[in-house]
């Protein structure tokens, strides 16, 4: 009874369970086999090699990016984990992907695609004949997470970087920036930290039209798959954060990329990258991240429904210029809530009149309410985009001194209310107050 789904793509033409189901038993159908109820934790750093040349093979198999195969020996940990390929089993689930790759953070997953477009790049030019690229040419539409636009715009894994216009329609404005050379597109939707929602499918027609070879990459950290699976919508590969809603708890740092099904030899680039860098997610956090996937749709659909309400009612405090938030009127011109993401999701951001004093007032004056980075756990975080995490953006990128962003948490909504205008009050007192 695919209509009983909320989760679930309208489209979907496999009869899978819900996401709600999958996120709960995905990577755990050989437990029973096992004999073990909860994730099994594996910290070997290195493995009992059979014999020199099943061991040999084994190690050209993995450093290869290849698959453990049955009963080999996974040789050393940076190859091969088998609580980290678990999670990523799951998140390719969850994610509709044909395979995953985890990686130590998002940073680090980010920082592979990279590496690979230019392995690609390189792969390319050799083909043709070419002078070899210094790297991949990349293809950014902002607003990104302020450590991603440093990484591209600084260009230091050789990468080179067009940003799209944002006077274009997307579409229009993918269509301008990408070459036939062009190796990637980056995108995020919502993207951090305004909550501007991006077309997809939009993004990947243009792409396709220019560059039919480029990959298409959306950064789902905000949507999470409970609310979006931007591979079902053409994209090639999904990167996130699972430093956040993934894990949930604030308490692991890791990062995903899910590889589209036809793209598996991106899944080998990736795992070669990440044994060559050294990039891997330590067990420990996979188990602990695992571990939140059985929750993730619950605490997104609950955090959401806290989000959309607190986006409502801080709309009219008189300290706030806009709320930014895709459930609020005129966010959503283009009808993406409900056709390409299932929910408005549970970051939000405050525009307020004050500018700088009154968000550093604000951040400082909250008591329930924790004044920090990150986003996507069970407890109300707000920051500062830019003094912080979009801190090296430039120029016309670089958020509003006056922006504050807020991840809403799992708390009553009304006790953050509470918090939340009791310390925006403040900011119209410090207004009003003579210079
Ligand atoms: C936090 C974040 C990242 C970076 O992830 P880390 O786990 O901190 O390295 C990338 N993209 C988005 C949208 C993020 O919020």
């Amino acid at each position: 009874m695919r209509a009983q789904n909320p989760d679930a793509c309208p489209d979907d033409p496999t009869a899978r369970p819900s996401l709600r189901t999958r996120a709960v038993h995905a990577g755990r159908a050989d437990l029973g086999d096992l004999g073990v109820h909860a994730l099994p934790l594996d910290l070997s750093t290195t493995y009992p090699l059979p014999d020199v040349v099943a061991g040999g093979d084994s190690y050209e198999r993995l450093a290869g990016g290849g698959d453990l195969e049955a009963g080999a020996s996974p040789v050393y940990a940076r190859l091969w984990n088998p609580t980290v390929a678990r999670f990523e089993e799951a998140m390719a689930d969850l994610e509709h992907a044909v395979g995953a790759v985890a990686f130590g953070t998002g940073m680090a997953a980010l920082s592979a695609v990279l590496v690979a477009a230019g392995q690609v790049e390189r792969e390319g030019t050799a083909a043709t004949g070419e002078a070899a690229a210094a790297g991949a040419h990349v293809v950014g539409v902002r607003p990104l997470y302020g450590g991603s636009d440093h990484l591209l715009a600084t260009g230091l894994l050789g990468t080179t970087i067009t940003w799209t216009d944002p006077a274009l329609p997307v579409e229009d404005a993918v269509r301008a920036a990408v070459t036939p050379r062009t190796r990637l597109v980056l995108l995020e939707t919502p993207a951090n930290p305004t909550l501007d929602l991006v077309d997809v499918r939009a993004v990947v027609r243009a792409v396709r039209a220019v560059a039919p070879d480029a990959v298409v990459a959306v950064d789902n950290t905000f949507a999470t798959p409970v609310l979006q699976q931007p591979l079902d919508l053409g994209a090639d590969l999904v990167l996130h954060s699972a430093t956040k809603f993934i894990g949930g708890h604030g308490d692991a740092m890791g990062g995903v990329v899910a590889v589209r099904p036809g793209l598996t030899a991106w899944l080998a680039r990736l795992r070669t990258v990440r044994a060559l860098t050294g990039a891997l997610l330590h067990p420990l956090g996979a188990y602990l991240l695992h571990r939140g996937l059985a929750t993730l749709p619950l605490r997104v659909r609950e955090q959401q429904a806290g989000a959309t309400t607190l986006a409502a009612a801080l709309a009219g405090h008189p300290a706030v210029r806009d709320v930014l938030h895709p459930s609020r009127p005129g966010a959503d011109p283009s009808g993406l809530v409900g056709r390409q993401m299932s929910g408005p999701g549970s970051v939000l951001a405050v525009r307020l009149r004050g500018g700088m004093p009154a968000a550093a007032a604000v951040a400082s004056s909250l008591r329930l309410v924790t004044h920090a980075v990150s986003l996507g756990g069970v407890d109300t975080l707000v920051q500062h985009p830019a003094a912080l995490t979009h801190r090296p953006v430039q120029g016309d990128a670089r958020p509003d001194d006056g922006l504050l962003r807020l991840s809403v948490g799992l708390e009553d909504p009304a006790d953050l209310l509470a918090d939340l205008v009791q310390a925006l009050d403040r900011a119209v007192l410090l207004e009003q107050a003579p210079a």
